[in-house]
């Protein structure tokens, strides 16, 4: 079998195998019986965080319905069944900065390839529902204010009835390698120094994938790619992308050039090279949690050291 070929398993946000239950987002009598049932689980999320539990078999601090009052919150999604258990998040406004109340609470970027595979499923989707309903508020027709609706999965129009689901941009990622098996780097013009990783951006309207990863390859570094493999994918909400790896080949003799407005830098590395350049602090790679690292250490043959990573 051909290694190229291998697909990218256990992402750290595409573990969650949650039953979604989508047939009781309409059914008001079941979802009101479940908020009434003392084994319901609810996740608070006040701007994308949320409290750290204590007990070892949850590393996300649980409330029961009973512990939170309306006035807390602004949004409310049913996220799903975890062994018969119904699971519910609570969402409050992205603008209700507390420095103080945030210091105890983490992100999904952070904690999320450190969850349980539920867990990390749960919090993804409420993560991804809550920027969602943040940033749309109002009808893309005619500006009326909408409600949420279908337990938090769809938004409604009274004025025209029409319907508005949650969001999903495509993006995609790719692990480039030369003739002779070197990775393609790159760094941001937004990013600090040292801070490199695989090229993304974000898939255009008509477009293909793989027509995208070309593109963007070529855009940012000016290298052609050619032989694009399709890895895996995870979600991605910040606020709404969802991540497609690739595996791709640059077409022999094309050179790099970095277009200086999205990329400020971009080198070949070996993987001696790569390792060289972690060890002295020269590259930082991207975290645990995204599609980026797990790209690079598939193409490395294994787990690089955590302590490589962006502070
Ligand atoms: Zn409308």
């Amino acid at each position: 079998m051909n290694a190229n070929r291998q697909l990218l398993a256990g992402l750290a946000l595409a573990r969650g195998d949650i039953d979604r239950a989508a047939e009781h987002r309409d059914d008001i009598q079941w979802l009101s019986d479940s908020w009434a049932h003392a084994d319901t689980r609810v996740l608070e999320l006040i701007n994308g965080t949320v409290e750290l539990g204590q007990s070892a078999s949850s590393a996300i601090a649980w409330l029961s319905p009973t512990d939170v009052t309306q006035a807390d919150w602004t949004d409310l999604f049913f996220l799903g069944k975890v062994d018969a258990v119904a699971h519910f998040a609570v969402a409050s406004p992205l603008e209700a900065p507390d420095a103080e109340a945030l210091l105890a609470r983490s992100g999904l970027r952070e904690i999320g390839s450190t969850l349980s595979d539920a867990e990390a499923g749960l919090l993804t989707t409420a993560v991804a529902l809550a920027n969602w309903h943040a940033t749309h508020r109002r009808c893309p027709r005619c500006g009326t204010p909408t409600e949420s609706i279908s337990a938090g999965w769809a938004r409604r129009c009274p004025a025209d009835e029409s319907l508005h689901f949650p969001r999903t941009d495509p993006a995609v990622i790719a692990l480039v390698v030369d003739a002779d098996d070197r990775a393609l780097l790159g760094r941001q013009v937004a990013w600090p120094e040292h801070f490199f990783s695989t090229l993304a951006g974000f898939v255009e309207a008509g477009e293909s994938a793989e027509a995208a990863v070309r593109r963007e390859v070529f855009e940012e570094s000016g290298v052609e790619v050619d032989d694009v493999t399709y890895l895996g994918s995870q979600p991605w909400p910040f606020p709404a992308s969802l991540m497609l790896g690739y595996h791709a080949r640059a077409v022999p003799g094309s050179e790099i050039r970095v277009d200086g407005t999205e990329i400020a830098e971009a080198y070949w590395y070996s993987r001696e090279e790569l390792v060289t350049a972690c060890k002295s602090g020269e590259v930082r790679l991207p975290s645990s949690v995204s599609i980026a690292r797990r790209l690079i250490e598939r193409w490395f043959g294994s787990e690089l050291p955590g302590e490589w990573s962006r502070p």
